[in-house]
């Protein structure tokens, strides 16, 4: 590519639109411009690297035996109807109506359109196990989108849905799924961690994330030094939005409704949950705050047995809440929150005199959740803060009785379900097992937010000077910077020669030929994140060699011909 033939619109400025690195970057490098909240344009420049992402994806899948198909994106509500999600999908589905005044959503995800292909396509077990896979647009209205395409509303996504005739075969599939994602992010150079997951709308049983470790992360992530398990603690989604209290805060101070201080106890509490705390005392004069917690809690999934509110929450005194009361109670609609998880509870007890009943208390009062604290039998008056909780719990030995847990921010690139039978029985997908009797096939799905990708691996790889690509995602391999092109023939001539050796050595290489003073040119290359740069000048022609520097190198070197395609190709 002949930078001057192409479209690069780099900005020193910094957006001030964008609160976490990867969006200030990539808006920067001009990879994206903003249409509408969480609506992107991708530019030239941000789609070579879109395209990267999708094709490691793509080559990666195909390797492990999935095929590739393409759906559509608008899908009939009939189809949302026969599995009841229509309804249940809730606020991120968006509805819309054809001239006929027909109903539509625009696909946030494809179970039912591939079942409805499944069920026509499949007759007999000797097709299975198969495993269909697209890289497609979707499109969710996320409450709050935010971070550019990191939470986008419309989004590219890898979505693969396989087939199986035994229990089984899906865990084989899905085995071989969970290890093809540890070769595509392997391959892409993150740095990531699968972890145990909640099936959340989707469904299922088994289930595995598959994280980004980044201090930017929405999700928090519990982990062992001494084994492999890893859990994500998904809470902090539902709690109210607000600005972030700083580490280490004292958060009787706090004034002002604090995220931060929401995710770390709600992960916390997350992670004391599932091990040993069965009831929860949530007090504070914030009653909608409590219900919004309990909600966030009871979507957990955790062994807990009762959710009682306070006449604080309208609900009358520690009676046995309903999720649809709370609910109501919220003003929200289901999909507000996300699904809720029947008959799972906690004692949410909104009266400090019996807070002493429950293992764990968490304080609210109107502006948030201030207080948090493992009751050690000690007064509510003065209650731990949050370092003190996350010593406390973090310090426990994990689940799995291996090492220590800690706490770490992940983004969620990756998601692998097993979702047994839900779909295929609502549809009525079956097949001819090998006695000739029908069988429902059991299903797997397993998405990869490829946009998101993209995001993900600015927010690992970069420094003051920009973005520092992974080789495989970076929008050209190596680039040749050619001083003064317009005005020295020679040095144009030479430039384009070893332009050409690169690409013939089968390198994806740029040729800087747009007359940019050294300085400025530099500055775009470091910004946009090409590993090799190699800078052809006078001068170095002169002594018979070329200006070479990696992007994650202090230092140029001065190189002949041979050593530069060496060290590139
Ligand atoms: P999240 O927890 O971040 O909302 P999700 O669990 O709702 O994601 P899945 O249904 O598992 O998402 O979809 C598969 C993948 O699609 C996710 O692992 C993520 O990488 C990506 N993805 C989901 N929502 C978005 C979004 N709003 N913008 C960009 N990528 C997304
Ligand atoms: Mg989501
Ligand atoms: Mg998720
Ligand atoms: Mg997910």
């Amino acid at each position: 590519m002949r930078l001057s033939q192409f479209h690069l619109h780099t900005s020193k400025e910094t957006p001030a639109e964008a609160e976490i690195v990867s969006h200030k970057l990539m808006l920067k490098a001009g990879m994206i411009r903003k249409l509408a909240a969480g609506l992107y344009t991708w530019s030239p420049l941000g789609l070579r690297v879109l395209r990267k992402v999708e094709r490691a994806v793509r080559e990666e899948m195909t390797a492990a035996g999935a095929i590739e198909v393409l759906m559509p994106a608008v899908q009939p509500k009939e189809l949302w109807e026969e599995t009841g999600r229509w309804e249940k999908f809730g606020g991120q589905l968006l509805k819309m109506q054809d001239r006929k005044e027909a109903w539509y959503c625009y696909g946030p995800t494809h179970e039912e359109v591939i079942t409805d292909f499944a069920r026509n396509e499949l007759a007999s077990y000797k097709q299975l196990p198969v495993n269909f896979f697209q890289i497609q647009t979707k499109f969710r209205d996320e409450i709050r989108p935010r971070f550019g395409v990191m939470r986008a509303r419309e989004f590219l996504m890898k979505d693969a849905y396989s087939f199986h005739i035994s229990d089984e075969d899906l865990g084989r599939e899905y085995r071989n799924m969970y290890d093809t994602y540890g070769r595509i992010f392997t391959r892409l150079g993150l740095k990531f961690r699968a972890v145990f997951a909640d099936t959340g709308a989707i469904g299922g049983s088994a289930s595995h994330e598959f994280h980004v470790l980044a201090d930017s992360g929405e999700d928090a992530i519990a982990f062992s030094d001494g084994s492999d398990y890893a859990a994500n603690v998904e809470l902090a989604e539902a709690l109210a939005p607000g600005p972030r209290a700083a580490a280490g805060e004292d958060l009787r101070k706090v004034e002002t409704p604090t995220q931060k201080t929401c995710e770390d106890v709600a992960a916390l509490l997350g992670i004391a949950l599932q091990r040993t705390v069965k009831s929860v005392a949530i007090v504070g004069s914030d009653a909608e705050g409590a219900a919004q917690f309990a909600l966030a809690l009871v979507r957990g999934d955790h062994s807990v047995n009762e959710i009682k509110l306070s006449k604080l929450a309208g609900l009358g005194e520690y009676r046995l809440a309903t999720e649809t009361e709370i609910l109501e109670h919220l003003g929200a609609q289901p999909g507000f929150l996300g699904p809720v998880k029947p008959a799972k509870a906690i004692r949410v007890i909104a009266d400090r005199s019996v807070a002493a009943l429950a293992d764990f208390v968490v304080g609210a009062n109107e502006n948030g959740y201030h207080l948090a604290g493992v009751n050690w039998g000690r007064d509510l008056a003065e209650p731990a803060e949050v370092a003190d909780i996350r010593n406390a719990v973090a310090g426990d030995p994990s689940p799995d009785g291996n090492g220590t847990l800690s706490i770490a921010r992940g983004i969620e690139v990756g998601h692998v379900f097993q979702l047994g039978r839900k779909y295929a029985e609502a549809m009525k997908l079956s097949v001819l097992d090998d006695s000739g009797k029908a069988a429902t096939p059991a299903m797997g799905c397993y998405g990869i937010g490829v946009s998101r990708i993209v995001a993900a691996a600015i927010e690992q790889n970069h420094d003051d000077a920009g973005i520092a690509w992974p080789e495989a995602m970076a929008p050209w391999q190596a680039v040749v910077c050619v001083i003064n092109p317009k005005n020295d023939a020679a040095v144009a001539e030479a430039a384009q020669a070893l332009y050409q050796d690169l690409l013939t050595a089968g390198v994806d290489a740029a040729l800087d030929d747009r007359g940019l003073r050294p300085g400025a040119m530099f500055a775009d290359m470091e910004l946009i994140g090409v590993p090799h740069r190699v800078v052809v000048s006078e001068r170095g022609l002169a002594a018979g060699s070329f200006e070479y520097r990696h992007r994650r190198s202090e230092a140029a070197e001065n190189l002949d011909r041979a050593a530069v395609l060496a060290r590139i190709a």
